[in-house]
């Protein structure tokens, strides 16, 4: 991706905002971040355990961010230690983004009866729901002149996709939290909302079974017969962190290329999903 697709400009100008979910540049919560950059937001970044260090740091530190610190959100005390590194250096903060999943490969292949363990389903939702309450929380004690928060959802939250599974339970319950949330933090002028973007390409989406089908599916069946393009989402994110995205709160904004507005694709994507001949 070059410079000039993250536009650049004065939108998030003097403000202040917490990155969770930078695995490596490939990350959506990367996209995210630069485009908050190119529109003058400083930015504090999280990492996952110190192999994601070696990563998220070079890419943090190109973009001029300070704060770098661990966190694991299944450890309060990670959780406590991060927020507490964030108050010393800022006292307010404007901004969070979350962008976090977890669940296990074997809960992400085959039967959804059959694969969810109540190990399984309890670190899918903790890790991928719970997370976004407790770092709201945690944020929107430091949002003193209001502010906002986004989390990224998907489709499968609303709507069955093989082998999601799990991670469809827990997109639902982000999804209602952020509803929840919206409502506690709006009378401090601080407004929640999720992104929910179509298929791109991290490490996260390697982990559900058969993705493969899922790409092409989604680029033969999407209104722009397209992938969903990362700008698309960094755009989303900096409309509803920036002032652009004023009174909208409460909202799962879909970027996914009218995938999730489709009950039947167009007769060609269709003919050719069914092997029909023209
Ligand atoms: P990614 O692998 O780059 O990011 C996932 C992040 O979650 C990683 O940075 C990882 O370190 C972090 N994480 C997992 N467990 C954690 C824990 N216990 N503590 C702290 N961090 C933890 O993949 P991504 O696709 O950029 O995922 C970001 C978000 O976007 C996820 O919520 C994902 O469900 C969502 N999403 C992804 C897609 C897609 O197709 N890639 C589509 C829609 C929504």
């Amino acid at each position: 991706m070059s410079k000039h697709e993250f536009p650049e400009g004065t939108l998030m100008q003097g403000k202040r905002g917490l990155i969770m979910g930078v695995a490596n540049k490939n990350s959506i919560a990367w996209a995210i971040a630069r485009q908050l950059h190119a529109q003058g937001a400083e930015l504090a970044f999280t990492y996952q355990g110190e192999a994601l260090e070696r990563r998220v740091r070079p890419l943090a530190e190109s973009i001029g961010a300070k704060i770098i610190v661990p966190c694991d959100v299944t450890d309060d005390g990670s959780m406590d230690a991060c927020f507490t590194t964030l108050r010393a250096a800022w006292g307010e903060m404007d901004f969070l983004v979350h962008s976090i999943a977890f669940a296990g490969r074997d809960q992400l292949a085959g039967s959804f009866v059959e694969a969810t363990t109540r190990e399984g389903f309890k670190s899918a939702l903790e890790i991928s729901a719970y997370s976004f309450v407790d770092a709201g929380r945690r944020a929107s004690a430091m949002m003193k002149n209001g502010g906002a928060m986004v989390t990224m959802t998907y489709l499968g939250s609303e709507r069955v996709v093989p082998n999601y599974n799990v991670m469809g339970v827990a997109k639902a319950a982000l999804e209602a939290s952020t509803r929840y949330m919206a409502a506690d933090l709006g009378p401090q002028n601080i407004r929640v909302n999720a992104i929910s973007a179509g298929p791109i390409k991290t490490l996260a989406a390697a982990g559900i079974g058969s993705g493969r089908h899922m790409f092409r599916f989604h680029s033969a069946m999407a209104a722009d017969q397209d992938m969903t393009r990362l700008e698309g989402v960094a755009g989303a994110a900096l409309y509803l962190l920036s002032s652009l995205g004023t009174s909208c709160t409460g909202e799962v904004l879909h970027v996914d290329g009218g995938f999730h507005a489709i009950a039947m694709p167009q007769e060609k994507p269709l003919k050719r999903s069914l092997g029909i001949e023209d």
